[in-house]
């Protein structure tokens, strides 16, 4: 009887720990460290982007919608961002939209004098419009 008590206790004492070991785990480990970090990070890549421009297929198959945003110069905290981020649902090619936004960093070479020709623009500034800015200077 005395076996079975000891054994009894034992088990408890194992399940209690198994049982504390996962709830310090649980917390600590995937739910409050990493959100920050990413947030970190994300926030700081924002900082070396210069600016990002609109880049469309240009094949057959690119749709007047697209071909008319490619080349489009946009400041990455710029609202419109947003709206006209790739894939867009009003594209009318039959492979769908393959338009891509690239961004540029600062340490790219010429990328800040666009950022600062398209913070004069307003935020939003097309190819054609750029290379005629560039060129008055
Ligand atoms: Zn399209
Ligand atoms: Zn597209």
């Amino acid at each position: 009887m005395t076996r079975f008590l000891v054994f009894l206790i034992a088990a408890y004492v194992i399940y209690y720990l198994f049982k504390n070991s996962l709830k310090s785990k649980a917390p600590g480990n995937t739910t409050q460290h990493p959100p920050d970090k990413k947030t970190d990070v994300a926030a700081t890549r924002l900082k070396e982007i210069a600016y990002v421009f609109y880049s469309a297929a240009k094949d057959g198959n690119t749709c007047d919608v697209c071909m008319s945003l490619d080349g489009m110069h946009i400041l990455p905290d710029h609202k419109m961002l947003h709206r006209i981020k790739p894939p867009h649902s009003d594209c009318k090619s039959t492979q769908g939209c393959r338009c891509t936004l690239v961004y540029v960093t600062r340490d790219e070479e010429g990328s800040r004098e666009i950022e600062s020709l398209l913070k004069r623009c307003g935020g939003m500034c097309d190819r054609n419009t750029l290379d005629k800015e560039r060129m008055g200077r």
